[in-house]
């Protein structure tokens, strides 16, 4: 029942990057399986998960990529990439690191992804806000100077996640259609 014999109008293919612990993978759990795991062992062999939504009266499907443990620089193969038309980036607002890699992150991406790949900039873990080390303000500057769209989530609390994706998908669907 339900989606069982669904017409998919579109499949479109999102990667997830960024480093190793800032919430990739719940948030991915978060948004297709609306689970989410305090204890999460690194991701392992899982390549994607896909979630179908509804933009514009058209079934879209989600299919979104996560990193198996690959978080090292240059460690993504280009066959994560290749065919994504959107890319989120994900770093953690406790964790400045996590936040001054996204530079890299996003050079990397765009080495290897579509001229017009739709780019989002997440900073989740927002529920942990009393250990902020990112302004939401200096994410936000850093998002508008490089043309990305951007958003703070919580994968815990299950803040923003499907707003976030939801926000992405319509992008990508607005330079498709
Ligand atoms: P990944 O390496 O980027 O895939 O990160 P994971 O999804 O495995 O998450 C790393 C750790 O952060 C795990 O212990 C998660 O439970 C935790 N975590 C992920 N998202 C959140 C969040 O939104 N809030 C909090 N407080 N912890 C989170
Ligand atoms: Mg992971």
């Amino acid at each position: 029942h339900g989606d069982f014999n669904q017409k998919i109008d579109y499949v479109f293919k999102i990667v997830l990057i960024g480093d190793s612990a800032v919430g990739k993978s719940q948030l991915l759990g978060r948004f297709s399986r609306n689970e989410f795991s305090l204890d999460s062992k690194a991701t392992i062999g899982v390549e994607f998960q896909t979630k179908t939504v509804v933009i514009d009266h058209k079934n879209v499907k989600a299919q979104i990529w996560d990193t198996a443990g690959q978080e090292r620089y240059r460690a993504v193969t280009s066959a994560y990439y290749r065919g994504a038309v959107g890319a989120m980036l994900v770093y953690d607002i406790t964790k400045r690191q996590s936040f001054d890699h996204i530079a890299r992150w996003l050079e990397e991406l765009r080495g290897h992804a579509d001229n017009n790949i739709t780019i989002m900039l997440i900073g989740n873990k927002s529920d942990l806000d009393s250990q902020r080390d990112v302004s939401t303000d200096d994410a936000k500057e850093f998002a508008e100077r490089e043309g990305l769209f951007f958003m703070e989530t919580s994968a815990l609390e299950a803040t923003n996640v499907e707003p976030a994706f939801l926000t992405i998908l319509t992008e990508i669907y607005r330079t498709v259609s």
